[in-house]
């Protein structure tokens, strides 16, 4: 709730700042979705510190909402509050919602040089240098495909799941990339790390019992899950082509989508690969 709080308050100021008379003031506006500082001088601020505790970027966004002692931070991609539906008694995330550990997102900060490696603890220091030491030669220009691949088999080629009793390590990033080993909020922290480090939106799903990825692939949130045992990336970003039989209009379906309305006509189709 905390962090709710303080996002409305963001907010609240923005608002307030929209309806200012033309003076020059210092503060939040927003543009776009995006939140930019503005300094008392006129010029938005760009990789700093804002003078009340903001990150923002080479781009002059703002980063990630900064909370003193540890939990969860929104990112620039979440634009959407995440609700708790009692009915079902777990979170539910949309498509556009993300959000990230406070470690992983200075990690992040400092992979894309927004703040000096300097900053990170000793921990996040080590996952550092493994993230970068993954980045190293990688093909940026690869396909949103490609590069999630690539993130999925870097994670399940050095980690195995965590069978024994759960201990704290295991939900962290650090004990993924360095010991090899987590259980499944570990797997998914590193897939949203590596993923957003490669230039993928990706964001948490959960159900209360476990964790997994939305990772978007052109413009599509598919589901990943680097903690389960058996599988392969091919089966979480495959993608089968069929034509509608009542319009003939091209639907692509994901593995895991058993049957989906078409886009032509909106009818029930089945994913050819469960006919
Ligand atoms: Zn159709």
């Amino acid at each position: 709730m905390r962090k709710m709080k303080k996002w409305i308050s963001i907010a609240g100021i923005s608002v307030i700042l929209a309806v200012a008379p033309m003076t020059v003031w210092a503060g939040w506006e927003q543009t776009d979705g995006n939140y930019y500082y503005r300094q008392e001088d006129g010029s938005l601020a760009v990789n700093t510190t804002t003078p009340d505790g903001y990150l923002v970027g080479a781009d002059r966004v703002w980063v990630a909402e900064k909370q003193e002692g540890g939990g969860y931070v929104r990112t620039p991609y979440d634009l959407e509050p995440y609700r708790y539906d009692p009915d079902w008694r777990r979170y539910i995330f949309d498509e556009d919602t993300d959000y990230a550990w406070v470690s992983d997102n200075h990690v992040l900060a400092a992979v894309r040089g927004i703040i000096p490696v300097t900053d990170l603890s000793e921990t996040s220091r080590l996952v550092y240098d493994e993230v970068c030491s993954f980045l190293n030669g990688f093909d940026y220009g690869a396909s949103d495909y490609e590069k999630a691949k690539r993130v999925y088999e870097e994670i399940t080629n050095r980690a195995v799941y965590h069978e024994g009793a759960y201990e704290q390590a295991d939900d962290e990033v650090y004990s993924i990339l360095v010991n090899g080993t987590g259980k499944c909020v570990g797997f998914a922290r590193t897939f949203k790390l590596l993923a957003n480090a490669v230039g993928l939106q990706s964001g948490f799903r959960e159900d209360g019992a476990h964790m997994w990825n939305s990772v978007y692939i052109d413009g599509t949130a598919l589901t990943i899950d680097t903690s389960t045992i058996g599988t392969s990336a091919d089966f979480y970003l495959g993608r089968v082509i069929s034509i509608c039989p009542h319009c003939g209009t091209e639907n692509r379906f994901g593995n895991r989508v058993t049957e989906q309305p078409c886009n032509g006509c909106g009818i029930q189709v089945m994913n050819p690969k469960y006919q």
